[in-house]
């Protein structure tokens, strides 16, 4: 399950969250102050690897993290 990372932008702060993912885009709420204005960044671990690209589009990337463009994992 990858481990996304998350800002909120009413008090800053920062939180992870562990989601599968499916829920990655789903909204989520600060941790610290339960506001709604949160951003998601770049998933950062991934304890686990599928291998497989997550979309259609045939690309080069083979980490099985990012859809072939601005991927942390693989730096495409
Ligand atoms: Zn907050």
């Amino acid at each position: 399950m990858p481990i996304y990372e998350y800002v909120c932008l009413d008090c800053k702060n920062e939180f992870e969250t562990i989601r599968s993912m499916k829920d990655a885009d789903k909204p989520t709420e600060c941790e610290k102050c339960g506001g709604l204005h949160v951003k998601r960044k770049l998933a950062v671990i991934y304890a686990m690897s599928g291998g497989h690209a997550v979309s259609g589009t045939s690309n080069s990337c083979n980490c099985g993290s990012c859809r072939g463009g601005n991927c942390a994992g693989c730096g495409s």
